[in-house]
């Protein structure tokens, strides 16, 4: 069945080209998807464009919009096995992994079904009997999604289910690596009832089929998830038209641990925020910060703790993490960890392949640790996206916050305390967008997710995630119209 999917129509590339998804695991052909063109993402935009211009879609009641969305979390939930499967074969993922993925996902369209139809908008009070002032919120109009291969449905839900809720009209590119539950979800919303042409799907190459979403003058927004050189250049592409941009881009992201912490935790916690995933999570706790007094045993018990980190294939029961996504996402961590070498970093652990020689055919890289780095160095600031945590210590909490602060990115970071006062006053200090205090990864949505600095542009989740997909209007209305006789004649 052909993968790419314009006003409600399954069909291939133009051009009939078509690319091999392998898994990271072992290799293995996963399948083969169709790859676009800029002709293709033409089409989907152009469709997208009548959806969007013709109806109903954006005028549907936003309770309506609200039952569709909560529809397709009910769908997800009866494929959950099928979505999770396709998931991990893309990524390599562990199965258990990819399952709490859909459930996670279920949670955004669930949350999103619900809040749809509240704040419609607002009275005005201007002061003056004779006018009613109200402010409305409408579409955005047509919206560029361009999605990242490390949570691929997680981040598709995050805008979509918005992005759907407000009455926009779409078109999806998913990662070229992990297409899979993008076809999927596609099938989920046109069974839901969204009618055709409202989303859109087109596989293939960014610069290829996601460049044409961020220079078009048909779309309106572009929201990208993705690394930040990717992030500048579409940035740059939609000056061009005024887009808006939403933005969510990489972290290198302090985990900064005080001397009375609960210990036991914090190493616990050190190990997850970390080597979740491999790595391959924009919040990963890369950058462990430990205070001086506790920062031999504390390391020494997270490097004892991470040599026994068993890496395994999707369906491995024994595995507690995967491989990464590609040979050439292994070479950057390689690179990076001979970079860490080069700069003078301490490897207390891994900075290898595994020598398993039933994970040769898979992209897998040991979990590593360097200790004595410092903000001198490229790789304390630079985002491997692998398995790799760079150690730093400090004195005061001053220091742990100048330290933590000193970056160009700003998207989570964590402070582990047990005192209630320094752990508000170090939070509220952290020039990030999600602070954990004795806590790392947990997220709901319901609560706003997104970067300072070069982390992003806007956010995504909760109250503020709505909003991105929403015009804001003034409707001032004269009730009793009388001339004004401003000029005199
Ligand atoms: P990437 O930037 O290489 O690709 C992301 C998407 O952009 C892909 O779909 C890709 O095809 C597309 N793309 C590439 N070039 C493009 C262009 N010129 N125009 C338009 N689209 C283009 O990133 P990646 O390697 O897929 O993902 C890893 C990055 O994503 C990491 O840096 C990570 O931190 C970041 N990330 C951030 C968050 C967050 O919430 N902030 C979440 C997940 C991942």
């Amino acid at each position: 069945m052909p993968d790419i999917l314009v006003d409600g129509g399954w069909r291939s590339a133009r051009n009939g080209g078509r690319r091999e998804i392998r898994c990271p695991a072992d290799g293995s052909l996963v399948g083969e998807v169709d790859e676009g063109t800029a002709e293709d993402a033409a089409d989907a935009i152009e469709s997208a464009w009548r959806a969007f211009h013709e109806g109903p879609w954006p005028t549907v009641p936003a309770s309506e919009r609200g039952d569709l969305l909560a529809r397709v979390a009910d769908l997800l939930e009866r494929d959950r096995a099928e979505v999770a499967r396709a998931e991990s074969l893309d990524t390599g993922k562990r199965l258990v992994e990819s399952g709490y993925d859909v459930d996670d996902v279920v949670g955004v369209f669930r949350y999103y079904a619900r809040v749809a139809a509240e704040d419609a908008g607002r009275v005005v009070d201007t002061g003056r009997p004779d006018v009613v002032s109200r402010i409305v919120h409408e579409p955005v109009g047509v919206c560029g999604l361009i999605t990242p291969w490390n949570y691929p449905l997680l981040q598709t839900s995050w805008k979509v289910a918005p992005a759907l809720a407000a009455g926009n009209t779409l078109v999806l590119k998913p990662s070229e690596l992990t297409p899979h539950s993008a076809i999927l979800l596609m099938r989920l919303l046109a069974e839901a009832g969204l009618p055709d042409g409202v989303a859109n799907l087109v596989l293939g190459a960014g610069p290829q089929v996601g460049a044409p979403l961020s220079e078009d003058p048909r779309v309106d927004l572009v929201s990208f998830t993705g690394g930040l050189e990717t992030g500048k250049r579409i940035m740059a592409a939609a000056a061009g038209t005024v887009k808006r941009v939403a933005l969510e881009l990489g972290g290198k992201n302090p985990n900064i641990v005080f001397a009375d912490a609960h210990v036991e935790s914090a190493v616990d916690f050190a190990l997850t925020a970390v080597f979740l995933h491999s790595g391959q999570v924009c919040s990963a706790g890369a950058r462990l910060m430990v205070e001086d007094s506790l920062h031999d045993d504390f390391v020494d018990e997270v490097v004892r703790r991470a040599e026994q980190i068993r890496l395994g294939g999707p369906f491995d029961d024994k595995a507690e993490t995967g491989p990464l996504i590609s040979a050439a996402h292994l070479k950057k961590v390689e690179d990076y960890v001979a970079d860490a070498v080069e700069q003078g970093a301490w490897l207390r652990c891994g900075g290898a392949r595994p020598d398993d020689p039933d994970l040769t055919s898979g992209f897998y890289y040991l979990p590593t640790v360097f200790d004595r780095c410092d903000t001198s160095m490229g790789v304390v600031h630079e985002e491997s996206f692998g398995p790799v945590l760079t150690v730093e210590r400090f004195r005061t909490e001053d220091e742990a916050v100048a330290i933590a602060n000193d970056s160009v990115l700003g998207l989570a970071g964590a402070v582990w305390t047990e005192n209630a006062g320094k752990a508000q006053r170090v939070a509220g200090r952290l020039r990030m967008g999600t602070v954990w205090i004795n806590d790392y990864h947990p997220y709901v949505p319901q609560a706003e997710w997104g970067g300072y600095k070069q982390s992003g542009i806007g956010r995504e989740l909760g109250r503020a995630g709505l909003d991105e997909y929403r015009e804001t209007k003034h409707i001032w209305h004269n009730v009793r119209p009388a001339p004004q006789r401003w000029f005199g004649g």
